[in-house]
């Protein structure tokens, strides 16, 4: 029996059988199979969703065989893609032929299908999430037809299925969406947090893409501006890369999170040592800055809620970390994004703010993670959708003004229920 577990380790899964499609009609044979044997069937991506979202009942399909550039089309400036592809082999092809993607999350471990599938987003207060870049997507639906869908072709099921949860059928390719390449300007360093809420819209305003990291039990955070640049590449020396991102934000940050687990009482005292190098300021392509390498392993809860609410939510969370007594070994992420038209979209219709909540693997998170949910609550916030929540459909039909048109899709393409696990049953309602 194989059993499958996701990144941070908290789901299992213990399928029936596993397959590895190499082509689209391989796909549409194990959807054949499974549906003829009334089984289910889920595509699992690099398992880097915290929830089981992608915890297979049944048949568990990989796309690692189904993961290459189909084409790319320099005049449209699109590429298709298999949708197995893990997003940093598609960032080194894009660079090679000099393009790229126009943002990125924090890490690119994921497979495309898999970050698209669940909203995954990075940041940038004119920027969406990376599913608003899809132009075209063919889905192998329940009935074992392949959809090819566009905004002219099946429109509603594109419409919906850009952000589809794995619950509409197999993506098969993909087509996005690409920019010519381009260089960031990272400027990294820490500030009072007080100072940055009060001046906050002027930060979103001012830079391309800008992040911050709140360090609980101080009041400090660490702040990354990146910005467009013509400047050349300028990138940290070699040692010195390794130094600052494997090293204090990896080697140092676990050591530190360690101790912390042993030695819960001592967190407070370790925080003011959080790993930080001061101000830093390098010129590199923009995949190079968006990503980071991630070694220590967590459990993650974000919301996005409406960005105008940032600061009273922010403050109302550093209020009850206080109140509460918890003690937190890692920073609270809060990021920005613009708004799309995508049904499911955690930016679905408004510009949002993102507060991201992380507990080290192996410690206690449930706690903090309710009463983070309940503050963001009050903000209208959409739980990410492969991050840890406790919401189910009844409260989250309300958050998506076109719910019911995901919803309908959904009955049409997938009436039986072959693409739902225990996790969307619970989110949607079957
Ligand atoms: C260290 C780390 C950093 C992260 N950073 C960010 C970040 O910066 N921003 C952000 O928004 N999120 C982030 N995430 C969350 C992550 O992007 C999402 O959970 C994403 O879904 C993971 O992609 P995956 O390939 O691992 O997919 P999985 O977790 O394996 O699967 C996710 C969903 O996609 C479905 N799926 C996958 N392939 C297909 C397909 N071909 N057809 C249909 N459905 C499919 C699965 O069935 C499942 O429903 C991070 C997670 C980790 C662990």
């Amino acid at each position: 029996m194989t059993t499958w577990k996701n990144w941070a380790g908290n789901q299992r899964a213990n399928p029936l059988k596993v397959h590895e499609p190499e082509c689209e009609s391989d796909i549409v044979a194990v959807v054949g199979y499974a549906t003829a044997l009334q089984q289910r069937v889920k595509v699992v991506g690099s398992g880097h969703s915290f929830t089981a979202i992608a915890v297979a009942p049944d048949h568990l399909v990989k796309m690692t065989r189904y993961n290459k550039i189909v084409s790319i089309d320099a005049e449209k400036m699109e590429v298709t893609v298999e949708s197995g592809i893990v997003i940093s082999d598609l960032n080194k092809y894009l660079n090679k032929a000099g393009f790229a993607m126009p943002n990125l999350g924090d890490v690119t471990y994921q497979t495309i299908s898999g970050a698209l599938s669940t909203s995954t987003h990075g940041t940038g207060a004119l920027r969406t999430g990376l599913a608003a870049q899809i132009t075209a997507f063919r889905l192998v639906v329940a009935s074992g037809e392949v959809l090819s869908c566009s905004p002219t072709e099946n429109s509603e099921v594109f419409h919906c299925g850009r952000v589809g949860l794995g619950a509409l059928g197999v993506l098969s390719t993909i087509t996005l969406r690409i920019v010519p390449s381009f260089r960031l300007q990272a400027v990294e360093e820490p500030m009072r947090v007080d100072a940055l809420l009060t001046d906050i819209e002027r930060h979103i305003a001012d830079n391309d893409f800008f992040e911050f990291y709140w360090i609980p039990h101080t009041g400090w955070a660490l702040t990354k501006r990146n910005n467009v640049t013509q400047l050349p590449a300028d990138p940290p020396a070699r040692f010195k890369t390794w130094f600052n991102k494997m090293f204090m934000e990896n080697i140092a940050f676990g050591a530190i999170c360690y101790v912390g687990r042993f030695f819960p009482r001592l967190i407070p005292r370790l925080s003011k040592a959080l790993p930080s190098t001061g101000r830093t300021e390098y010129v590199n392509a923009s995949h190079q800055i968006f990503a980071s390498k991630r070694i220590v392993r967590f459990y993650e809860m974000e919301y996005s809620i409406r960005r105008d609410a940032v600061v009273e939510a922010l403050n109302r969370v550093r209020k009850m970390v206080d109140e509460k007594g918890f003690l937190l070994n890692f920073p609270v992420e809060v990021r920005f994004t613009a708004g799309d038209d995508i049904p499911l979209s955690t930016g679905s219709g408004r510009d949002n703010a993102y507060i991201a909540v992380h507990v080290f693997k192996g410690m206690k998170y449930e706690p903090y993670f309710r009463e983070v949910e309940a503050i963001m609550s009050d903000y209208d916030g959409r739980p990410h959708w492969g991050k840890i929540h406790f919401k189910s459909a009844d409260a989250l039909e309300r958050l998506y003004p076109e719910w019911k048109r995901y919803i309908e899709v959904r009955n049409r393409l997938d009436p039986e229920g072959v693409f739902t696990n225990d996790y969307l049953r619970r989110v949607l309602g079957r």
